[in-house]
């Protein structure tokens, strides 16, 4: 139940839509690996992870240990890898959820294997190989076939894995990542040679999956583009699934002169009409916005007039808008032609569109939307329309 009027609505199906997207990209045999860390981006892993599953996706990818077994306590048993590091009690969490973790160093193996040993299972490990990006990884050049052998002898491990990550893929020019991606084939080469074939050899993310189909290995890990954010400078047709609506819980005319918000940051200058709003920075709806951003409150534009609170937020419209209490407010989203993006967001932050959708606050209940445009609803999975 939820009586406060501020919701992230999610449309899944723009979501199995964005992954079918980026599938048809995808050369054969290339498995797609929905990234769902984060909350699925700030948009619920678990109903994200069916989505991006009923589209095509074969298998997930987490940040986190507790991330992973999460999603298993939800009841989803496709193959989950945990891509940042598992450390102490995450180990066994990652293990006791039947989750794929990533090894960088002999440190992070170890525990691994030690807690393999006491839970009684293999564990089923991904190499992570730093070609560039400088985060956790075996350097390329420093030892990795070593570490690779030393791997494939400790009978609680299972190497199934060989991985990198890109720090340049959505830059306008390619070199860095084509670097990158060299190094690591090299790696790749002087596995296979020493007699290590290893199932999935992967590096791109979005960015990378949809600009360059060689770097596309056996998976491809992708995030962003699902939620439907086409990665910079990619030209892709995407469905944006996240819209954070609200409704006007005020309306004041004022004649010129009146301040608005901590500080008095905003003092009209003409006639105007000001809708506050029950949204704020707790939601994530930043405080950067104040005095910058655009909504469409009852249909028209409105600017952030003053700061942006912790839970309110006002709207301006000119003096001559017809707005009353009540009227939808789409701070994220669509109405007709008009719309307001996760990057308009990000323009108003100086950020990047996943740092503003992770930031939606908990408080914000999601709320699930099934919108079929021009599709019989058979489509979409039985399973899937039963999970929900
Ligand atoms: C988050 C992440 C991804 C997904 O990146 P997108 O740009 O959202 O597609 C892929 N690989 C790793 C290691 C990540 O951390």
């Amino acid at each position: 139940m939820t009586g406060r009027p501020t919701v992230a609505e999610v449309d899944l199906v723009a979501i199995r839509d964005n992954a079918e997207t980026v599938r048809g990209r995808l050369g054969p045999g290339v498995r797609l690996v929905a990234v769902v860390k984060a909350d699925g981006y700030g948009h619920g892993a678990g109903p994200v992870a069916r989505a991006a599953l009923a589209g095509g996706a074969e298998a997930l990818s987490v940040a986190l240990a507790e991330e992973g077994a999460s999603l298993r306590a939800q009841g989803i048993d496709a193959p989950i890898l945990v891509m940042g590091p598992t450390l102490g009690a995450q180990a066994a969490i990652a293990l006791q959820a039947g989750l794929e973790t990533t090894i960088y160093d002999s440190v992070s193996a170890r525990l691994l294997a030690e807690a393999a040993e006491r839970e009684g299972v293999r564990a089923p490990v991904h190499l992570k190989v730093d070609t560039g990006m400088g985060r956790i990884g075996v350097a390329h050049d420093g030892g990795v076939l070593d570490m690779a052998l030393d791997l494939v002898r400790q009978p609680s491990l299972h190497l199934v894995g060989l991985m990198t990550h890109l720090a340049s893929a959505d830059a306008a020019d390619p070199q860095s990542a084509l670097r990158q991606w060299a190094r690591f084939l090299d790696v790749v080469d002087a596995l296979r040679r020493a007699g290590i074939e290893v199932p999935f050899v992967h590096g791109a993310n979005s960015a990378a999956a949809l600009r360059w189909p060689g770097m596309q290995g056996s998976q491809v890990r992708v995030g962003i583009a699902l939620y439907g954010i086409a990665p910079d400078p990619v030209s892709v047709q995407l469905k944006p699934a996240l819209s954070l609506r609200s409704a006007v819980a005020q309306v004041k005319r004022v004649g010129p002169g009146f301040p608005v918000g901590y500080g008095e940051t905003f003092v009209s200058e003409d006639e105007a009409v000001l809708a506050t709003v029950p949204v704020g920075y707790a939601d994530g709806y930043r405080r950067a916005f104040s005095n910058r951003g655009r909504a469409l409150v009852g249909g028209a534009w409105a600017r952030v007039a003053g700061r942006v609170s912790m839970d309110q937020t006002v709207f301006a419209l000119p003096g001559t808008a017809s707005v009353a209490v009540g009227d939808p407010v789409v701070l994220m989203g669509a109405v007709g032609a008009e719309a307001v993006s996760a990057l308009d967001w990000a323009g108003w932050a100086d950020t990047i569109p996943y740092e503003v959708l992770c930031g939606i606050g908990p408080r914000v209940p999601r709320v699930y939307r099934i919108r079929e445009e021009g599709r019989p609803a058979a489509s979409v999975d039985a399973d899937f329309l039963a999970s929900l």
